[in-house]
């Protein structure tokens, strides 16, 4: 079960890929698609819930455009306990 998710504004990535090395689950990629901005935008992809919260992605990101959720560790409900954001 995953311990957190990140959000990533994907029209204001600049597609420089510094996340998709920061992570250690290694489980953002780069979409095919492209942004307005012309750019391929990282995306998560973790359908094993492997994210674990740990925000080196958004302390990596230059421009900032990554949020990072972590669950509280026994809710049941999986609410969000914080929200880390560079
Ligand atoms: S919070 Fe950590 S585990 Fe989750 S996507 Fe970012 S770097 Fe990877
Ligand atoms: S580090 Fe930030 S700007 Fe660079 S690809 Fe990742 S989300 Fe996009």
């Amino acid at each position: 079960m995953a311990k957190g998710r990140i959000v990533i504004d994907s029209q204001r990535c600049k597609g420089c890929e510094l996340c998709t090395t920061a992570c250690p689950k290694d489980i953002i990629h780069m979409s095919e698609t492209f942004n307005t901005r012309g750019y391929h935008p990282a995306v998560l992809v973790d359908p094993d819930g492997q994210c674990t919260g740990c925000a080196l992605c958004a302390w990596m990101c230059p421009d900032a455009v990554i949020t990072v959720y972590r669950y509280r560790e026994a809710a049941a409900s999986r609410r969000p306990l914080a929200v880390a954001s560079t």
